[in-house]
This record gives C-alpha cells, sequence and structure tokens, in this order.
C-alpha cells in the first residue's frame, strides 16, 4: 500500500497521474539495468570456437554486447550511451565480470547523469575538479569516472562503513585519478571554489524506489520526509562555497515528494546566488518548475519511464568575487629510489603519474593533480589516492589488489593465467583450486580482464583475492 500522505503531497505536480501511478506500483517488477565500463570491455575477449572467425568480433564493447548472456536483448537506456536495460536478473555473483568491474549495477533514471553532464557541460570535460559529495556505494562515481576520464574526481562518503563499501567498488571500477574522502558536507567549506563540479545525490525518504524495496514503505513517514528535507537543504548550503562560480552543482534525490525536490531547488535559488539550467527531457522525462521561483527540475515517473522514481535538477553558481583556495604543503612521504626502482621493474608505473607513499604503501597518482591533492590532504580525511602499487619487501614488491584493477595496467610486463569461468569462482571464492603457470606472481584473469593476484610457488598456490570480498554463495 502507497502511503496516501505522499500521494496527496503529490496532487498538482506535473506528471503525476494518482491512477496510472498506482498502478505502475501494483505488483509490478522493476527493471534490472546495468552501465558498461568502457575501458575494460575495450580489453573484453572470449575464447575462439571457431578458426575462421573474426579476432575483432570476439574482442570489445561489441562482443560483449553481442555475447553476455544477460544482455541478449540488449536494449540501451535511452539517456546513457553505456546503460543497458537486462531481460531478467541474472545472478551477478556468479559473473566473474560483474566483480572484474566490467560493468555496474545501477537504476536506469539514475543514469540521466550522463545526459544532465552532456548537456550542461558545452566545453571541455577534462582538466575539471569533480566532487560526488554522497557517494556510497558508488554509483554516480562509477558513471563520473567514465564521464571525466581526464578530470579529477573526488569521491566522499560521510558514514565510515559505507566509505569502506565505495572504496570497494571504486577498486573494482579501476580508475587512476580518483580519492575517495570520509568527511562530513561542513569540512569542505574550506576549499573555497575548488570544484568545477559538485554532484549532490542526496540522502532521501526513498519513495522512488518503492517498487525495489518493500521495507522502504514501512520505513516512509511525513516526519521523515520534513527531516530529509532539512538535511538536503543544509548539505548544499554546506558545500556551496567550495564550488567555483559559474560552476555546476547536480542536485538529485530517489524520492517523489516535492519537499524533497522542488521546494529544495526553491531554497537554493533564494539563498545562493544561482540559475537554474533547462534539459531536454527526452523519452517520458517530466520537467518542472519549482513554485516559488520556477526553477527547472526533471521528474522520472515509474508509469512514464522505464526507470525508478527519481529527480535531478542543475544549477549554475553565479559570479560574485570569490576567492580560491589552492596549493597545500608537501606532505607526501616519496619512496628512496631502490624501492622506485623495485616497483618499476614490477609494474612500470605509467606515464604522467608520480609515486608516494602512505605509511609503507606506495602509491601512483597522476602528476596533474599533485598540488590539488595537497590541497585535499590538508582539509580532508583521504580514504584511497589514485592506485596503492604495494609494499617493498626486500627486494620485492607485493603487489596491492587495487593495481590489479586498475584499468590502465600495461600488462606487458605481468605473467597473465586465464582462468575458465569455473576457475575464476574458484579463484573468486578463494577455494583450494589446481593451477598451472609460471611460478610467481600471476594475474588472474578471466576473458581478458584482471580479477586479482596469485603467487604459484612449487607446493601450493596462494591466492591474493581480497578475503572480505570473496563470494560465500554457492
Ligand atoms: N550516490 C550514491 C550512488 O549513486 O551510489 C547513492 C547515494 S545515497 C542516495 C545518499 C548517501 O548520502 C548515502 O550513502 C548516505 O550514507 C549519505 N549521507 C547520509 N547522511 C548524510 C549527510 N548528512 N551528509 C552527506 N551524506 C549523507
Amino acid at each position: 500500500m502507497l502511503p496516501s500522505e505522499l500521494l496527496e503531497s503529490m496532487h498538482g505536480v506535473v506528471g503525476y497521474d494518482e491512477k496510472a501511478f498506482i498502478a505502475a506500483h501494483d505488483g509490478v517488477v522493476p527493471h534490472t539495468s546495468i552501465r558498461l565500463n568502457q575501458v575494460k570491455i575495450a580489453q573484453y575477449q572470449i575464447p575462439s570456437t571457431n578458426q575462421s572467425e573474426d579476432k575483432n568480433d570476439r574482442v570489445g564493447t561489441a562482443a560483449f554486447v553481442q555475447t553476455h548472456p544477460a544482455l541478449a536483448e540488449h536494449k540501451p537506456v535511452p539517456w546513457c550511451p553505456l546503460g543497458y536495460y537486462l531481460h531478467q536478473r541474472p545472478s551477478f555473483t556468479h559473473d566473474p565480470l560483474f566483480h572484474a568491474g566490467a560493468y555496474y549495477v545501477q537504476e536506469a533514471s539514475s543514469m540521466f547523469l550522463w545526459s544532465a553532464l552532456a548537456q550542461c557541460i558545452t566545453t571541455t570535460v577534462d582538466g575539471l575538479i569533480v566532487l560526488d559529495l554522497c557517494a556510497a556505494p558508488g554509483g554516480k562515481t562509477t558513471l563520473l569516472s567514465s564521464f571525466f576520464q581526464k578530470s579529477l574526481l573526488v569521491s566522499n562518503e560521510v558514514i565510515k562503513s559505507r566509505a569502506s563499501i565505495l572504496v570497494e567498488n571504486t577498486i573494482k571500477w579501476g580508475s587512476g585519478h580518483l580519492v575517495v574522502t570520509n568527511n562530513d558536507p561542513s569540512h569542505f567549506a574550506a576549499l573555497t571554489g575548488f570544484f568545477d563540479v559538485i554532484i549532490i545525490d542526496a540522502p532521501c525518504s526513498g519513495s522512488g524506489l518503492f517498487r525495489k524495496d518493500a521495507n522502504a514503505v514501512q520505513e516512509w513517514s511525513v516526519e521523515q520526509v520534513a527531516l530529509c528535507s532539512k538535511r538536503q537543504i543544509r548539505i548544499v548550503t554546506d558545500v556551496w562555497p567550495a564550488l567555483k562560480e559559474g560552476g555546476l552543482l547536480i542536485y538529485s534525490t530517489c524520492s517523489f515528494s516535492p519537499v524533497e525536490n522542488e521546494a529544495v531547488v526553491d531554497t537554493i535559488l533564494e539563498a545562493l546566488p544561482s540559475t537554474t539550467i533547462q534539459l531536454n527531457a527526452q523519452s517520458g522525462i517530466v520537467e518542472t518548475l519549482s513554485p516559488q521561483l520556477g526553477g527547472y527540475g526533471y521528474r522520472f515517473y515509474p508509469h512514464l519511464v522505464d526507470g525508478e522514481g527519481f529527480y535531478m535538477a542543475a544549477v549554475r553558481k553565479a559570479n560574485s568575487n570569490q576567492p580560491t583556495v589552492m596549493g597545500g604543503n608537501k606532505f607526501m612521504a616519496i619512496p628512496s629510489k631502490q624501492e622506485a626502482a623495485i616497483c618499476n621493474a614490477f609494474i612500470p608505473m605509467p606515464a604522467d603519474y608520480f609515486m608516494f607513499k602512505q605509511g609503507q604503501e606506495i602509491n601512483w597518482f597522476p602528476l596533474q593533480w599533485k598540488e590539488a591533492l595537497e590541497t585535499l590532504v590538508q582539509h580532508l580525511y583521504i580514504k584511497n589516492a589514485g592506485i596503492t602499487l604495494g609494499e617493498v619487501k626486500g627486494k620485492d614488491c607485493i603487489p596491492h589488489h587495487q593495481v590489479a584493477m586498475y584499468q590502465g595496467l600495461d600488462k606487458s610486463s605481468i605473467v597473465c593465467t586465464h582462468f575458465s569461468k569455473d576457475q575464476a569462482l574458484l579463484y573468486l571464492k578463494r577455494q583450494e583450486m589446481q593451477v598451472e603457470g609460471a611460478h610467481g606472481w600471476n594475474l588472474a584473469c578471466y576473458q581478458g580482464l584482471a580479477l586479482g593476484w596469485l603467487k604459484i610457488l612449487p607446493n601450493r598456490i596462494n591466492n591474493y583475492y581480497p578475503t572480505s570480498w570473496r563470494i560465500l554463495k554457492d
């Protein structure tokens, strides 16, 4: 049963049709959709079954889309070029490519972020600094890292346990230009004018996901909606100084309640110097105007689109001669020449990166963003920055799982062991297995994509897949 107060609150909102809305919630199974990781999918390979087969048909995105069982009908998501609806929900846990970061399971409506960014950022998408403020578990962050391939992405989550899930998902995705932080939105205020783009996918009452989560209906209340609205306004206000003049703020929720959506936009327009941006709302997406100040917003209703409930508004910050913060102390410990040589002999550092040390761990980070990282370190709690390569022990480099998952990993100096699906699942479960291969460090791969490390010794195999990530289900 949908809460009557929710239905009442939507009377008069553009696009709302009570009968159709209720019917769309009545036992309708929501769509399952995935978004591809275009860099990893480009490395995808299927083993040849036929000598005369053209190799080009067996590698890359087209091969993945043609051959992955879940994509048999591969209907694209209209507002995101990397998004696909699946004809049924497969067991993602038992698909090694899911663990390899080949795709992310994401609700289709929220992929509209891609279209909004493409419409709002008409100059370059490179060389920007982007903040995803409410980021766990990482759906928007992984989309952003695909969209902004040559920009710096800061992905923040305030709740500690959820920040760890965010780190896990971003490691699987494998981008090198990402910093994960664990801070309250108010901590960003000191970074005046630092970010070109800020995404606030705000915590909300969750009515947009009622079809996916039956518990959400029980937990919904008018009081909770009011509380969420206050918190949403506080989050936007707290982070606002960190947005550059002329910068873009994208605000979104998965709630249908006007007080969490259009009313928040009214408060932004009233209190903060800004304007909203009108977007092209295709394929059943409904454009709304905030009641007081006419700010543009975009609603996704399940009776009008193939997706769940969602709201998004794009806000441009006005110019007001605010100063910007940049520069910081040189904080980073640099590995010794010997350590760097040991690391580079094992896996050469990518061009345009530099090495720094955090405790015993050696990391790679894009040189272009060194100063920005120094600034971030001064103000925020950094959970992960760039790619953790590993530790030097004696004359050896002990590789970290993150470098195995890095999208840009140069595999030419690494021994790769190619697994069948059954072997890949044994590896991901950390179960006993027989592997033929060269002694020493091996990169476990499945259909061209890395799963993690294993070390083959004369009398045993050591599985380095992170214990806490292993598959527990049979
Ligand atoms: N953007 C995420 C994604 O696409 O996967 C989903 C974000 S979820 C809608 C909202 C997030 O905000 C949650 O991870 C939640 O822990 C976090 N959050 C909760 N309270 C918050 C607060 N006061 N300030 C900032 N974030 C908060």
